[in-house]
């Protein structure tokens, strides 16, 4: 029987990090995984480099640059005729980066010395301090256990995957264009994936429970949702749907809206309401793993769950379900075992999603504020009036900087235009070290750059903004 001081189960951002980490502090670290590429060998990076952040992003940015060659070049003069789309190079180039990524893992795990397994890890036992964790027929000793298993894209009572109802692997990977696609969920994975197939021809209509974003701020919920729609995304908010039948050449959904009850056709149907975390295979009943009610692995501040030497990271553990939440997380874990002071700033994890406009945020939205009666000044500054954003041909959008009244401390940023998902990372760096508007305001930027209109928004707090 193999035996490490620290054996992680689960390949994806949180436990690949993880082990990593541990490698580096010196434990002997091995990594169990299960997923499976289509070859089925293995493909270590979990759900996000493998079905998840990268494939979405490798096809939002290649069906971007489709739309600029058909819409935009004219205005810059370039005049291109005979644009023609490839779906097989287009996904073929998507997978030849996962490829590229999943490898470069394999690489980094021989450099630390971290052993992998493939297979599913179930815990089995414990042997005086050891734990013994079972992969098919061997058997695993570690002293330490890191539970990093991720999630699993929801299904309601009245759907399930499969035929023409796709998950988020099966819309990353059509091998044709759907004429009407419909999306059951429009919040980020199926505004990111809805933006994909209509940007290729599909006609998109999303399907939405709620209001539209509610998790961003209202002010960036509104300016986005009139760019989408004016994209020609259709988005139904509000309905309740009572029926999704799979007729074989079409999916039908039943739903009601403020008008009645009301049918939709489309070819194909992405369903990406949530995500819930895998337990499954862990052993979970077995050696009497704490679950919460809603399925989530039970953890201290310090990633401990109820079992002595068993820890849990990234999305089974719930919060933020993003793959840089669980990387931190997978570092302080590995920290905290080598008994340093392992950390993660919940207060500063950045949200973005890759549509265009792009949208980032961090910190609390203006009436989760408003809601805890927290007093606040606001800047905010639109890209029209920055010159980079003009001479880059995109000046959708704003930057909103946020500030206490009286401290001037910096608590949030809400951002949607070019490249806010880069831009966002200077403001989270300032939240970090508990910087002031003032601070960034008084920071000289590069000009001509698209962060000027970061600088300007955060002048703006104190109503010194030059441009504006
Ligand atoms: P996962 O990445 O889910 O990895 C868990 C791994 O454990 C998987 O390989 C799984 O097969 C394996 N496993 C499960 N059970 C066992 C077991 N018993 N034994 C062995 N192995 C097991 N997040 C972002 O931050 N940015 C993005 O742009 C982004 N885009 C996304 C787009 C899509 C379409 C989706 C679906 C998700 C996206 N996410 C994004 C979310 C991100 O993928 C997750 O938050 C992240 O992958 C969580 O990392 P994790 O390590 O906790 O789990």
């Amino acid at each position: 029987m193999s035996e490490y001081d620290v054996l992680v189960i689960g390949g994806g951002p949180g436990g690949y990090v993880a082990a990593i980490r541990a490698a580096q502090l010196g434990f002997k670290v091995a990594c169990v995984d299960a997923f499976s590429n289509k070859e089925g060998k293995q493909s270590l990076g979990g759900t996000c480099l493998n079905v998840g952040c990268i494939p979405s992003k490798a096809l939002l940015d290649s069906t971007h640059k489709l739309e600029a060659v058909q819409h935009e070049y004219a205005d810059h003069g370039i005049e291109v005729s005979g644009v023609k789309l490839d779906l097989a190079k287009l996904m073929g180039r998507k997978d030849s980066i996962v490829k590229q990524l999943t490898g470069g893992i394999q690489m980094l795990f021989k450099k630390n010395k971290v052993t992998a397994y493939h297979g599913y890890g179930t815990l089995d036992r414990q042997e005086g301090e050891q734990w013994v964790v079972k992969v098919g027929e061997e058997e695993l000793k570690a002293r330490h256990v890191i539970l990093a298993t991720g999630s699993k894209p929801r299904e309601l009572p009245f759907f399930k995957f499969g035929g023409n109802i796709l998950d988020n692997v099966g819309a990353l990977s059509l091998d044709q264009i759907p004429a009407k696609l419909g999306v059951i969920g429009a919040g980020v994975i199926g505004l990111e994936l809805g933006s994909v197939w209509r940007r290729m021809g599909s006609e998109v209509t999303a399907l939405e429970a709620g209001g539209f974003l509610e998790i961003a701020d209202e002010g960036i919920a509104k300016e986005a949702l009139r760019h989408f729609q004016k994209q020609g995304m259709k988005i139904i908010l509000n309905v309740k749907i009572s029926r999704v039948e799979d007729l074989g050449d079409k999916v039908v959904v039943t739903y009601t809206d403020g008008n009645g009850e009301q049918t939709y056709e489309c070819d194909k149907l992405i369903a990406s309401v949530g995500r819930i975390p895998n337990t499954d295979n862990l052993g979970a009943a077995k050696v009497g793993l704490e679950l919460t009610e809603r399925g989530f692995i039970k953890i201290d501040e310090h990633y401990h769950t109820n079992l002595k030497g068993v820890y849990a990271i990234g999305d089974v553990v719930g919060g933020l379900m993003l793959a840089h939440k669980a990387e931190d997380e997978g570092v302080a874990c590995a920290e905290l075992i080598a008994g340093q002071a392992g950390h993660v700033n919940y207060d500063c994890v950045p949200s973005v999603i890759y549509t265009s406009p792009e949208i980032a945020w961090v910190g609390p939205t203006e009436k989760q504020l408003k809601d805890k009666g927290v007093e606040y000044k606001v800047g905010s500054f639109k890209f029209i009036a920055n010159g980079r954003a003009l001479a880059h041909d995109d000046t959708r959008g704003f930057v909103k900087i946020i500030a206490d009244a009286k401290t001037d401390r910096l608590i949030a940023a809400h951002m949607i235009g070019p490249s806010v998902s880069e831009l966002i990372g200077e403001v989270v760096t300032v939240m970090e070290f508990g910087g002031s508007a003032e601070d960034l305001a008084r920071t000289v930027h590069a000009h001509p750059t698209l962060s000027e209109a970061v600088k300007e928004a955060a002048m703006g707090v104190d109503k010194r903004m030059i441009h504006s």
